[in-house]
């Protein structure tokens, strides 16, 4: 499943945003090391599509597509020297598809923000300038541990000289302050540069803790991306209402949709993804694939079986099946279509696979 780390200095909300993420219950102390074990909840990507769909076919269940978001324990200055949490910490995160991380925008003076500093200050580009020194060090640990081994290898190896090459010149870029994910790289370099196993080549996207009163407004882009305000305390609180309650919360707030949501679907974007359906009297179903996938691609999300006896797509467009009423009708109206290898899935196709076993 795709997963996402949840990650952030201690005290700026993870363990609160992470409850309400998973509804689990649970509460978060006001402590730094409150969440020491690395916690994992699915979380649901919230698609109107899907009930449009159900209104249609009227199935058992409806199974929306989902991200794990995994906890990883707080990260503090001088992690990768192996301090405190942080080998446990890179442990975790390095297992992980993205990174989330939270950064403190809340200003409340009863919450620490280090061990012995109260909390009235906020200084989210410094928290996350700490958090990327941290995992670029972490990087360039992985890399030197690496670099003799590889060096050795690829004299045996010559196919080995490009990942050589990009390990080499990520290094250097690397010690200049730089994320890995930002140096120029061919094609074959990225695709090699992906077996060093380097947090910052992972893709990243920012959460801005913020106060209730500063939900409506713009924030400034932290490197370069404008990140996703949200503030956990009421996000904890939805979680906590039935939906009639929630609604009627998220009015008074000036909300449309809850912060999570809003997360989930910018995950979703960071990650190059989107959602194809299978739709039938049992379930309606969202699936997973990269923006770009074939239709076997998409056939193995279901079963590697469906990949490897992949015969053909039956496809309808999203947009086809609501308005012509359904499978019955797309097909009177022509537009259930035989899709083979080659086909590359659209965002809402609503498909049935045939296959051989
Ligand atoms: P973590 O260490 O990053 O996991 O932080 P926690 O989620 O444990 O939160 C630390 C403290 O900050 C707790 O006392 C929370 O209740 C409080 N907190 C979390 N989010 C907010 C928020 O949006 N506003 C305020 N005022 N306090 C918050």
């Amino acid at each position: 499943a795709l997963s996402i780390g949840i990650v952030g200095l201690p005290n700026v909300g993870k363990s609160t945003l992470f409850t309400a993420l998973t509804k689990k219950g649970g509460l978060a102390a006001n402590y730094p090391f409150a969440t020491i074990d690395p916690n994992v909840g699915i979380v649901d990507v919230p698609d109107d599509r899907l009930q449009k769909l159900a209104d249609i076919v009227h199935p058992g269940r409806i199974v929306p597509a989902t991200v794990e978001f995994v906890d990883i324990a707080g990260l503090v200055k001088g992690a990768n020297e192996g301090e405190g949490l942080g080998n446990q910490f890179l442990a975790n995160i390095r297992e992980t598809d993205a990174i989330c991380e939270v950064v403190r925008y809340f200003k409340d003076p009863n919450v620490m923000r280090e061990v012995g500093r109260v909390g009235d200050f906020v200084d989210p580009a410094g928290d996350a300038d700490t958090i990327m020194t941290e995992l670029i060090l972490a990087d360039i640990q992985t890399l030197e541990k690496q670099l003799p081994k590889l060096e050795k290898e690829a004299k045996r190896d010559h196919d080995l000289m490009p990942k050589l090459d990009v390990a080499k010149r990520l290094v250097e870029w690397l010690n200049e302050g730089n994320r890995a994910a930002t140096l120029d790289m061919t094609d074959e370099e990225r695709a090699a540069a992906k077996g060093l196993f380097l947090l910052t080549m992972k893709p990243i996207l920012y959460v801005a803790n913020v106060d209730e009163d500063m939900l409506g407004e713009e924030l400034e882009p932290i490197d370069g991306v404008v990140p996703i305000p949200i503030c956990a305390k009421v996000e904890a609180e939805l979680s906590e209402l039935d939906p009639e309650e929630a609604a009627e919360y998220l009015e008074t707030l000036g909300l449309e949709r809850p912060g999570l949501e809003v997360l989930a679907q910018a995950a979703y974007r960071l990650l190059g993804l989107q959602s194809f359906f299978t739709a039938g009297e049992m379930e309606v179903k969202a699936w997973t694939v990269r923006i770009g996938a074939t239709a076997p691609q998409a056939a193995g999300v279901i079963h590697s079986d469906f990949e490897r006896g992949f015969i053909k797509a039956e496809v309808i467009s999203y947009d086809d099946y609501i308005e012509l009423g359904g499978e019955q009708g797309a097909k009177a109206a022509g537009r259930l279509r035989m899709e083979g290898k080659e086909y590359v899935m659209a965002d809402g196709d609503v498909v049935h696979f045939r296959f051989n076993v």
